[in-house]
């Protein structure tokens, strides 16, 4: 497990595989990986039950953690985590994975911004490239 109650003060780096159950899907395509225009399930137009994310958020205990999102409940996304935990949060603080392989594990590469210090998601394209972005999408 990934301990970012503190990540000012020291240079995170994250690197996480994990199987996602894939309820209801027949293939790993329908879910969403994080792109130029869409890095958190805020961004996404369809957001399909099922879809991995990796959790900021509020409840400290879940920071950094995965989940996969459910359902909405009013505006709050309500993800469920490996252990059964059900929490609602706002889309903006759930992660889109990096990528996402044909057997429908799910990995993240997370960064913080250099300038406003909050965590993002690299994209595969950028993952794969000899130069990461230093910055969150919002501060480039
Ligand atoms: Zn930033």
């Amino acid at each position: 497990m990934l301990d970012v109650t503190n990540h000012g003060c020291f240079h995170l780096y994250v690197r996480i595989r994990t199987a996602m159950p894939l309820v209801g899907t027949s293939s790993s395509g329908q879910f969403s990986c994080a792109s130029t225009t869409s890095h958190t399930l805020k961004d996404l137009r369809t957001k399909r039950k099922g879809q991995p994310v990796f959790v900021l958020g509020h409840v400290l205990e879940r920071k950094g953690h995965e989940a996969i999102f459910e359902v909405f409940n009013d505006r709050i996304a309500l993800v469920k985590f490996a252990d059964g935990a059900t929490v609602g949060y706002d889309p903006i603080e759930l992660l889109l994975p990096t990528d996402i392989d044909e057997n429908g594990v799910a990995y993240f590469e997370i960064r913080p911004c250099g300038t406003c210090d909050i965590l993002f998601s690299l994209t595969r394209e950028e993952s794969e490239s000899d130069q990461e972005p230093p910055e969150c999408p919002d501060c480039r």
